[in-house]
């Protein structure tokens, strides 16, 4: 693991940098995968020294800043972490570089690999969905099919004749609450195939705060969208 993730503005851009105390004479600088700045410093470096540093360079961060995001531009996950920060089941946390292989969040922190490919992001992603969908279906005697997909128009939905229930792999950006309703939701649809009166009492006593959820996930549809828009 590494230092302490520390936050600077340069050229009026927010920039978060990690700190390496190494037995070494100069500064040296590097952008990891995931845009957080790595310094590496001598032994005992002060922090305003080592923020002059970053000053100074302040010209070749930016630069190489854009050009880090110019490359992931067909990159699906790119706005997830171009601030360094991961919206992850309903909160942004910082991204941070770690040693360790698997996936771990706290309430302020992501945890990642710096091998990790947005790939394996998604796959972190799916495995999440697919544990909570699993966990639901526990009763379930013909369970549907499960494909998790990005989607941009809807956050899930059953298919009667493929027995098939799809879920948008966005629903990562909410938090658990609101994925378990949307699940409940697409699970009731295996009944009731249109919002019916008696799709309500079955969707309630799966999901007895389903009111609630689906008011949230209206509020922050319109904001996710923008996000999703801009993932583009
Ligand atoms: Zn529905």
């Amino acid at each position: 693991m590494q230092d302490s993730c520390n936050e600077i503005i340069l050229n009026n851009r927010r920039y978060y940098y990690s700190v390496k105390y190494k037995r070494v004479k100069r500064y040296h600088l590097r952008i990891s995968a995931l845009g957080v700045i790595e310094i590496t410093v001598p032994m005992r470096s002060s922090s305003s020294k080592i923020k002059e540093v970053l000053l100074i360079n302040s010209d070749w961060i930016q630069k190489t800043f854009n050009k880090i995001s110019l490359n992931n531009q067909n990159n699906n996950f790119k706005e997830l972490i171009s601030k360094n920060e991961i919206l992850f089941l309903g909160k942004n946390r910082k991204a941070i570089i770690s040693d360790n292989n698997l996936y771990q969040y706290n309430d302020d922190y992501f945890f990642v690999s710096e091998n990790w490919t947005y790939k394996k992001i998604f796959a972190i992603y799916q495995d999440i969905l697919i544990s909570l969908y699993n966990q639901k279906c526990n009763n379930i005697v013909n369970k549907p099919k499960l494909v998790i997909k990005p989607l941009k128009s809807k956050w899930g939905a059953y298919y009667l004749k493929k027995h098939l229930i799809v879920l948008n792999l966005y629903l990562l950006f909410f938090d658990k609450d609101i994925i378990n309703y949307v699940i409940d939701h697409e699970l009731t649809h295996i009944k009731h195939f249109d919002h019916s009166k008696e799709f309500y009492i079955d969707l309630y006593k799966r999901c007895p705060d389903a009111d609630k959820y689906r008011k949230i996930l209206k509020e922050k549809t319109t904001f996710i969208n923008t996000l999703i828009t801009q993932i583009g």
